[in-house]
């Protein structure tokens, strides 16, 4: 237990009163180690994400007093809260590693929102813990404002994510390539299991606790699936549909993870683990955004491949719960492996045609799109492109606002052509198409820039308004915003020499 380091008693009647129920502690021993946050010196608030905390009764005001901040970076035990470091292996950048963990992140328990749902209350850059190999534990300002921003915006876009409740500041240096303050970052998610933490059970052998661990998950996450004759199966069914699905959305608004090991995919299809993410200014298939990852593995163009590369090692992982003879096991999750590609395809054409403004379907969707991405390649905004792409008129048709940008431009008419033609064939109405293609193509992203320029305040000026007003931005990207023209222009020069890497 941490002595209480502040002399503000103050209570926060709806923090303290939050009713924890720590489910995952009642795990046994070898699935988590237990361990308090170690406090951050000078923790104070950056930023509170109200309408998530509204969720489960926490207020700006809750935020706003003294007290909330030490229960949030380590400085006060968190009333229920049974604090502890999940472990996991995983396969990074394609290798395993049997023990990965929580090395700088800490599960306080789970809490009921207003609807009954539980979430995981995670807190990350707690300070070491038994995972952290050597490393400090912490997380620094920049990279944790990068995941408060973003995993926000994943939200406002409709996909699948971890969500942040709140950033501390701190006036602790952290050393990376150069010193830099540190924070930390309240971090929900309805779980926080990761193919990585079946892995660790299965590598090691640990059948009973891989079974236990599967229990859990039946129990507390896919309860709908209890029933099933093959219960296992069919929750490998669910995480496959569910990743497909993610990759696809991810694809669809041009973001690239960065770090798709499997310590960081989410059993629940979540996106995961903001490292070095970048959704992509210029359109480019192999783009990477990651300048740790030198052969491109997490390139744009391979996202829905790693991600199957992921599934057949939680395939592997499952084998002893699918079925007891090995190869009867094998051959079952190799059958529903093979869906995948199905499922992906499905999602991303969907995803394809909504972008489009297409209602029908034509055979011939995808090799219009393709054919459009190719023509894009290395000169055009992705964003910016479907944005102006669903306000064109068919009626009287006038030229793309980006269609200047474009190398090829006679290629690039002839795409035009094709493309009021293929709308034309289904009857389009203008305006119903405006309104659907402005419900799917973002005016607003988080561009690397933007993030950017919200670090240098923090860091420069310990001014975290740019972030309460991204935040906000990015909750609603669908819908014009007034007095944020700047938000919806192309990234300036400058972003080009952003550099994101896996230190974070
Ligand atoms: P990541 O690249 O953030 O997914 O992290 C990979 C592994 O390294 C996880 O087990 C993390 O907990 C651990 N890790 C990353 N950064 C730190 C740090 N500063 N201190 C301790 N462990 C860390
Ligand atoms: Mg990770």
């Amino acid at each position: 237990m941490h002595s209480i380091l502040k002399s503000d008693h103050s209570r926060i009647a709806s923090l303290e009163s939050l009713a924890f129920e720590n489910r995952y502690a009642k795990l046994p021993a070898p699935f988590f180690h237990g361990v308090s946050p170690t406090p951050l010196m000078g923790a104070h608030l950056a930023s509170f994400n109200a309408e998530l905390g509204a969720l489960f009764g926490l207020t700006i005001e809750d935020a706003s007093q003294p007290g909330f901040v030490d229960y949030f970076s380590g400085a006060r035990d968190m009333p229920g809260a049974e604090p502890l470091a999940m472990v996991y292996a995983g396969h990074q950048f394609g290798h395993f590693v049997p023990q990965l963990g929580d090395g700088r992140a800490m599960l306080l328990g789970q809490v009921r929102d207003d609807l009954g749902v539980l979430w995981d209350m995670h807190l990350k850059g707690s300070g070491p813990t038994r995972f952290s190999r050597g490393s400090d534990g912490r997380a620094v300002l920049r990279s944790s404002i990068r995941e408060y921003l973003c995993s926000e915006a994943m939200f406002g876009l409709g996909i699948p994510t971890t969500r942040a409740l709140c950033l501390i500041a701190s006036s602790e240096s952290v050393m990376r390539e150069h010193v830099e303050p540190g924070a930390m970052l309240v971090r929900m998610a309805q779980s926080h299991i990761r193919f990585g933490s079946l892995e660790y059970f299965y590598h090691r052998g640990d059948h009973d606790n891989l079974r236990k661990l599967g229990e859990y998950l039946l129990d507390e996450e896919f309860a709908h699936l209890r029933d099933e004759d093959a219960p296992y199966l069919a929750l490998f069914d669910e995480v496959i549909r569910r990743t497909a699905t993610l990759v696809a959305q991810w694809q669809g608004v041009g973001f690239c993870h960065g770090v798709m090991n499997s310590d960081n995919m989410s059993m629940l299809g979540l996106t995961l683990d903001y490292g070095p993410f970048a959704f992509m200014d210029t359109f480019e298939h192999d783009y990477v955004c990651n300048h740790s990852d030198h052969q491109g593995r997490y390139s744009y163009r391979r996202q829905p491949e790693m991600a199957h590369f992921n599934l057949a090692c939680l395939a592997t992982a499952l084998l002893p719960l699918i079925h007891d003879d090995k190869e009867v096991a094998i051959s079952l999750v190799r059958e529903r492996l093979a869906n995948y590609w199905d499922c992906f395809n499905d999602a991303h054409l969907g995803i394809v045609r909504a972008k489009l403004g297409f209602l029908q379907q034509e055979n011939d969707d995808l090799e219009l799109w393709d054919e459009l991405l190719l023509l894009m390649e290395g000169e055009v905004d992705f964003t910016l492109f479907f944005r102006h792409l669903g306000a064109l008129s068919l009626s009287s048709p006038t030229h793309h606002p980006l269609r200047s940008e474009f190398i090829d431009q006679s290629r690039f008419d002839l795409w035009m052509y094709e493309y009021h033609q293929r709308l034309q064939r289904e009857r389009s109405c203008d305006e119903t198409r405006h309104q659907s293609m402005d419900a799917v193509n973002p005016q607003y992203i988080l561009r690397n820039y933007m993030a950017e320029a919200a670090i240098r305040q923090a860091e420069d000026d310990g001014d975290y308004s740019e972030i309460d007003r991204l935040l906000s931005l990015l909750r609603s990207p669908f819908s014009e915003q007034p007095d944020a023209e700047q938000y919806a222009k192309p990234a300036p020069v400058w972003a080009q020499s952003i550099k994101l890497s896996c230190s974070s």
